[in-house]
Formats: structure tokens, C-alpha cells, sequence
């Protein structure tokens, strides 16, 4: 993230530090709608009652929450925010109380509705792109949305918006499908920031057969990111959150850290999983039992290795270790 960012990230969390504060969020997802306009076969957030799909957060709800949760930075998702007729605003009225946003998208409304937003240094786009042509195409379930998405990110970043990508990697990924689409957003494409995540296994998802386990995620990023290349891909993640993708250390899950907030509430515990909903962020932290999720304490997270739940973690320990501070700075 820009060193600007970094700075008052950093600043964020001395202000915890100082205030004792044991569990607080860094990013809130927020799900102010959970339309879609594609209907992915790894999408576990797509299959709610058609009652609950027409619905759509009002704007004074979803800052309000991201208010009272005190988060600095915010990422938009869904369902297609891009479907809700005020994401505009949202988005507006949180960048005036300076959070740092980043607003989720398949890319395929986006040329409509690029008008509707004006560039900050505190906003990005993060483009939904899991492969090249055809890999990204059989992922989103409809052909041509790769050349929709390349063509939004163009006209977005000819517009001078930030714009990164967000990547899910399934266990149909080999490690050279990795390289090649890291390569291709980094090189050619040139966006700013890129963004990976092996897939969760939502029970709730069309695609059950191809959810990556913990050893084969760490075989698919070792051999990924082997020969030096992971140092030059502009990566949105923290070095240590990577060494753990790799394999080279394991974290405890900080969820709280991540928390999501929907129609439905702040989702108990995480973004992935669903056991109910708390009416504020200080609900949810005070009334979840924390130490009966993670791998080891509950079989719904023995293949998770998804970035809401350990990303917090690698940042925790970045900040509480010298050296690792350096490594981060330094983008190693
Ligand atoms: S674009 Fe995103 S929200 Fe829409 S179906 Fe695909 S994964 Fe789900
Ligand atoms: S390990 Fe953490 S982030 Fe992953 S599903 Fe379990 S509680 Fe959620």
C-alpha cells in the first residue's frame, strides 16, 4: 500500500496499543447488497433467499457501521456494489471521514458507471480477475467477462483511479496458471496492487470438487513464488501473510481483525463462516467465543487460509518485531 497509507495504518495501531485495546478491526467487509449480476461456481455469498437479494443497505447504515466499528479502511463487496443505486455515496461519505476504501467488482458494470466516481488517494478499485481469458471465464461462469474486466481496469486507470486485483486460486491452479496471471497484472496490465487468496470452501457454493487443503496451498505458493518472482509482483500483502501462504510459518487466525458487516449484521465470526450476527462490532468481539475458531479448534477452518482470517495475524507480527518491519517496508 502507498507509504502514506502504511504511515496511518501504523498510527492506527499505536493508538490501540496505547489504549490497551486487545481485539479491534483493521478492514471491515462491507456487503451492502448480495446481488450479483454473475453467478460464479466458487461464490458463497450469491445463494440467499430472493427476498433478501432485492434488498439494498442504506447509506447512513453502512457508514454508521463502519463508524462505530472505528475501522481505517473499508472494502466494498457483495454481491456487485456496483448493482446498488448508492454506492456512489458510500463510498463518498466514507472517504470524507477518511477511511481508506477499496470497492469490490466482477468489472462488467463498471465503464456504466465509472462517471460516478472521482479518483482519491484514498480509493482503488479491486478488480475480480481469477485467471487469464479462459480461466477466468470458466471461474465467473460466462464467457467474454475477461475481456470486459481487462478493458474496465484500462478505461479505470486512463481515468487516474488506483486500481488493483483480487485472485482466487483453486485446486485447478497449477503453479505456472499463478505465474502467468500474476505476470500478466503486473507486467502488461500494470495495475497498481494485486491481491491473492486461495479459495474457501463455502458449503453454500455451486463448485464443491475444487477447494485447495492447507498442503496443497502451500505447494501451489512455494512453487509460485519460487526463482525470486514473488519480489516482483506488486503484491497487497504483508511478506510474513506470504511466507505463511508458502508455508514457511503458521499464524493463529485473527478474524476479529477482518470482521464483515452485511444486511444481515456483523456475521459471526468471519466473513466465511455463519453462526449468527451481532448488532455492532463491539457485540461481536465481546460475545464470540474467539478461541473456538482457527485451525485445530473447528473443522470449518482446517483449510482456511484465506487473508481475512490470517492476514491481521502477519500484520500483528510485523508490527511487534523489528526485523519484520524492515521486510515490509522494504516489500520482501
Ligand atoms: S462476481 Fe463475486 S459476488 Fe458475483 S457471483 Fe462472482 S464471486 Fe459472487
Ligand atoms: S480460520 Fe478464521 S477466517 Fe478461516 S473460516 Fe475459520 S474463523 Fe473464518
Amino acid at each position: 500500500m502507498p507509504l502514506r497509507q502504511s504511515v496511518r495504518l501504523a498510527g492506527y495501531l499505536a493508538k490501540q496499543r496505547i489504549l490497551h485495546r486487545e481485539k479491534f478491526p483493521l478492514l471491515v467487509e462491507l456487503e451492502p447488497l448480495f446481488a450479483c449480476n454473475l453467478k460464479c461456481a466458487g461464490c458463497g455469498k450469491i445463494a440467499q433467499p430472493a427476498a433478501l437479494l432485492k434488498r439494498r443497505m442504506p447509506v447512513e447504515q453502512a457508514v454508521a457501521a463502519i463508524e462505530e466499528s472505528g475501522a481505517p479502511m473499508v472494502s466494498i463487496a457483495g454481491g456487485e456494489p456496483l448493482m446498488h443505486p448508492q454506492i456512489d455515496e458510500i463510498v463518498r461519505q466514507l472517504l470524507a471521514r477518511k477511511k481508506i476504501v477499496f470497492l469490490c467488482t466482477n468489472a462488467v458494470l463498471l465503464p456504466r458507471h465509472l462517471h460516478r466516481f472521482t479518483p482519491h488517494r484514498n480509493f482503488a478499485w479491486m478488480v475480480h480477475i481469477d485467471g487469464l481469458r479462459e480461466r477466468h471465464d470458466a471461474s465467473v461462469c460466462r464467457t467474454g467477462v475477461f475481456d470486459q474486466a481487462v478493458a474496465a481496469v484500462r478505461l479505470a486507470q486512463g481515468a487516474g483511479f488506483r486500481v488493483n486485483t483480487n485472485t482466487t486460486f483453486f485446486s485447478s491452479d497449477s503453479p505456472a496458471d499463478v505465474v502467468d496471471v500474476l505476470d500478466y497484472l503486473n507486467d502488461d496490465l500494470g495495475v497498481d496492487n494485486m491481491q491473492i487468496s486461495p479459495a474457501y470452501a463455502y458449503g453454500k457454493a455451486p463448485d464443491q470438487e475444487h477447494w485447495l487443503g492447507v498442503e496443497q496451498t502451500r505447494e501451489l505458493f512455494r512453487k509460485a513464488f519460487a526463482d525470486g518472482r514473488r519480489r516482483k509482483w506488486r503484491l497487497n500483502h504483508s511478506p510474513l501473510f506470504l511466507d505463511f501462504l508458502e508455508g514457511k510459518l503458521d499464524l493463529a487466525c485473527t478474524a476479529w481483525a477482518i470482521p464483515s458487516y452485511s444486511l444481515l449484521g456483523w456475521q459471526r465470526p468471519c466473513y466465511l463462516l455463519d453462526d449468527g450476527y451481532a448488532g455492532t462490532y463491539r457485540e461481536l468481539v465481546e460475545t464470540t467465543d474467539w478461541s473456538a475458531f482457527g485451525r485445530g479448534n473447528d473443522p470449518r477452518c482446517a483449510n482456511c487460509m484465506a487473508h481475512c482470517g490470517y492476514e491481521p495475524s502477519a500484520v500483528f507480527a510485523t508490527v511487534g518485531s523489528l526485523r519484520q518491519s524492515i521486510r515490509a517496508a522494504v516489500g520482501h
